[in-house]
């Protein structure tokens, strides 16, 4: 194992070790720290008044993170003498020093509000003297040397030492023989769409600011795995021909305090030295997490800090500077919502996993390299992989491929796709237990049940499209479309509405003899519904021209006149009976037109995806109303 790698990489190391020796070394003499004599002591509230008043100087806050474990803000302020707090050490109307001790659990949510407060306060994180004791010091780069060469043997080649400080991989994609492109993106138009803006700012900066265009910082990639994101991100940098950076929000998992956010900053430095660019930040929800003050648990400061930096980072360039800064993510309802403020990641784009139409371009992008004997039909794949995402379809195609090689074949077959494509889908239903067999039947009869009422029922918006996809956490969706703009709503509408909520649970009761909970969504709009309808619009037969505040609410401002218990024991009961009313509707509308049901449940097994038309036309049923 002595490549020439390894070498370089013990080198590294070494040097590593020497610099940060020193630096230890040195800082443990200079110890520095807020503790100084002469400096007022306060509070946070008495210092975020002072900030807003305009007294903070200069406008950069230190945070300084004592080895004891304490940690201070401290710098300058204007010490104002026209009352007797000019007696407490700083000089009148002059400068003073001021330091706050911070509590640890509430650091976090103070930095928020420092940055969120703007007005040029920029928070920077100090790491005083680890120790004053240099047996105390040696001891720790001891240690410190010693985590690393684990690391590096653990991680080896590119991994910790890669690319200059930074270790971020850095694709330049104007030397890349293999750049990417949009062209190496199928199936996610919308999302290509979305970013082609950033494209042309990327190639022309100036042309695109003369024109008064506003570039985000920061864009967040939002979709399942395997749908493309990463591909995405590097084609928008093919695109437009600038350096790709490239860090893993996992890599710091390993990291140890301050090292991640030592990265961070080092990349950031690098990326805008070379800007244009854009900077991945790939599973962004591992460093980003919400922060709960009560992460207790090892490692969360480390997150804490390194998700610090970056934010840091990217308060302190303009979006003019030309770094863009795209992460990406699967589960945005973790991510800390410091994160999608403005001036952050504020913009998002959705990466959804591919419709059959998608699948078939990316089967067909993918396919392009591979030989296939002419039974081989990469719609009718496509047709057979609902839920599939681009890596997976990459994946089931280069496992095609092989199998055919195994198998001495000339070209690859259906048969062989077919196989494949069991491979993949076993594998991958291994792998997430998300969306079984079963599942997609019981979605398949739930979605038809609410597409069937909608045609059914007189007074409901015209069915728009039915699918049984699954997107964010819904399973499948069926979605109506106003066909004039409404101006106000009735009754009849508001009844048959209700009955076509309640459409998903009947249906899947009648297929599967059981309830889930994939209904609640339904539920709480029934409810609503039903609430509004006697509270709000008086359209329930038992109370006069009035309205309720909403039951069970004990706010008393702003309400109409509140209402007595018996009162409170009527709406219940008419909120109930109209809830009631419309699920029973539902019943009978859906026993009634089973065959139908179960017709389009099949249809939509098969398609995934129809339209209203479709649907009509399926049942024949026809448009209920004209004009
Ligand atoms: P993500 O970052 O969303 O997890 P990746 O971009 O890493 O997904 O996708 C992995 C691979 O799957 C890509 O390199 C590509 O080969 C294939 N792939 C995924 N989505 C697409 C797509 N929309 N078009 C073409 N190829 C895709
Ligand atoms: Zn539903």
């Amino acid at each position: 194992m002595e490549n020439k790698k390894g070498v370089k990489n013990g080198g590294g190391i070494r040097s590593w070790f020497l610099i940060a020796m020193i630096a230890l070394v040195v800082l443990s003499f200079v110890r520095t720290g807020p503790g100084g004599g002469d400096s007022v002591e306060m509070t946070t509230v008495e210092f975020t008044s002072l900030l807003d008043s305009g007294r903070i100087i200069p406008p950069v806050v230190r945070v300084i993170d004592r080895d004891g474990g304490s940690t201070w803000l401290a710098g300058e302020f204007v010490a104002v003498d026209d009352s007797a707090d000019g007696d407490d050490g700083g000089k009148k109307g002059g400068k003073a020093k001021y330091r706050v001790p911070l509590v640890p659990g509430e650091n976090a949510k103070l930095m928020d509000d420092l940055r969120s407060r703007g007005a040029g306060v920029r928070v920077e994180e100090r790491r005083s003297p680890i120790s004053p004791f240099i047996v105390q010091t040696i001891l720790y780069g001891g240690m410190l040397f010693f985590v690393f060469w684990l690391m590096s043997r653990k991680v080896g080649g590119d991994g910790m030492f890669g690319f200059g400080k930074s270790r971020a991989k850095v694709l330049d994609t104007r030397e890349d023989k293999r750049n990417v492109t949009f062209a190496d993106v199928a199936g996610i138009d919308e999302a290509k769409e979305e970013v082609q803006e950033i494209v042309e700012f990327l190639k022309k900066p100036d042309a695109f600011r003369r024109l008064g265009g506003r570039i985000p910082k920061g864009v967040l990639l939002v979709g399942p795995p395997g749908t493309g994101k990463t591909l995405l991100a590097k084609a928008i940098a093919g695109e437009a021909q600038v350096p790709f950076f490239a860090i893993s929000g996992s890599d710091f998992e390993e990291m140890f305090v301050g090292v991640g956010a030592s990265r961070m900053r080092d990349m950031f430095a690098e990326a805008k030295k070379r800007s244009p660019c854009i900077v991945f930040i790939d599973e962004i929800d591992s460093i980003g997490q919400k922060r709960t003050g009560a992460g207790a648990l090892g490692g969360s400061h480390a997150y804490e800090q390194t998700l610090n930096t970056m934010l840091v980072e990217m308060d302190g360039f303009d979006s003019n500077e030309g770094v863009i800064v795209i992460a990406a993510t699967n589960r945005p309802d973790t991510l800390d919502a410091a994160l999608l403020r403005p001036g952050r990641f504020d913009r998002q784009v959705i990466v959804e996993l591919p419709t059959l139409k998608g699948r078939e371009d990316i089967l067909a992008l993918h396919g392009k390299k591979i030989k296939f004997a002419p039974d081989a039909d990469l719609k009718r794949v496509a047709r057979g992989t609902p839920g599939f995402s681009g890596a997976d379809l990459a994946n089931l195609l280069n496992e095609a491929a092989l199998l055919a090689t195994r198998y001495n074949l000339e070209a690859v077959d259906m048969k062989t796709l077919e196989e494949a494509r069991d491979k993949v889908l076993w594998g991958r239903e291994r792998k997430s237990a998300g969306y079984s067999r079963n599942d997609r039947e019981k979605t398949a009869w739930h979605e038809a049940g609410h597409a069937l009422l909608q045609l059914l029922v007189e007074n409901a918006d015209p069915l728009h499209k039915v699918t049984i996809i699954p997107r964010g956490r819904a399973l499948g969706a069926t979605m109506s479309l106003p066909e004039k703009d409404i101006l106000g709503r009735t009754k009849s509408y508001f009844l048959d509405e209700m009955t076509v909520c309640c459409g998903g649970r009947v249906a899947e009761k009648m297929f599967t003899g059981d309830i889930s909970t994939g209904a609640a969504q339904d539920i709480a709009q029934v409810s609503q519904i039903a609430k509004d309808m006697v509270c709000k619009y008086a359209m329930s037969g038992d109370f006069g021209f009035q309205a309720f505040a909403e039951p069970n609410r004990f706010s008393t401002s702003d309400l109409p006149p509140a209402f007595s218990e018996e009162t409170a024991r009527r709406i219940d009961a008419e909120i109930t009976s109209l809830v009631s009313g419309a699920y029973a509707r539902a019943e009978a509308l859906l026993e009634e037109h089973k065959d139908k049901l179960a017709a389009l449940a099949a249809m939509l097994i098969e398609k995934e995806t129809m339209d209203g038309r479709e649907v009509e036309e399926l049942l024949g049923l026809g448009r209920k109303e004209e004009a």
